[in-house]
């Protein structure tokens, strides 16, 4: 019942930037968003879950996929 087309499933396995990269890719990096609060508790040395890790490249700049969200 729940068949999707191989072009869409292929674009949401593998995504890549413009210079071709894709996440795991050594000139890409996992970026992680906080909140300010927990930034500030990040400060000071506990860490705290991210509510989103994004991946971009540094040669391009382009964000790899779609961010995931954690909460
Ligand atoms: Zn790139």
């Amino acid at each position: 019942m729940s068949e999707t087309p191989a072009e869409v499933d292929e674009a949401v396995a593998e995504p890549r930037c413009r210079c071709g990269y894709g996440r795991d890719h050594h000139m890409v990096s996992r970026e992680e968003d906080h909140t300010w609060f927990s930034a500030l508790v990040i400060a000071i040395g506990i860490s705290q879950k991210p509510i989103r890790v994004r991946w971009v490249c540094r040669r391009c700049g382009d964000g790899i996929g779609e961010p995931l969200e954690l909460r």
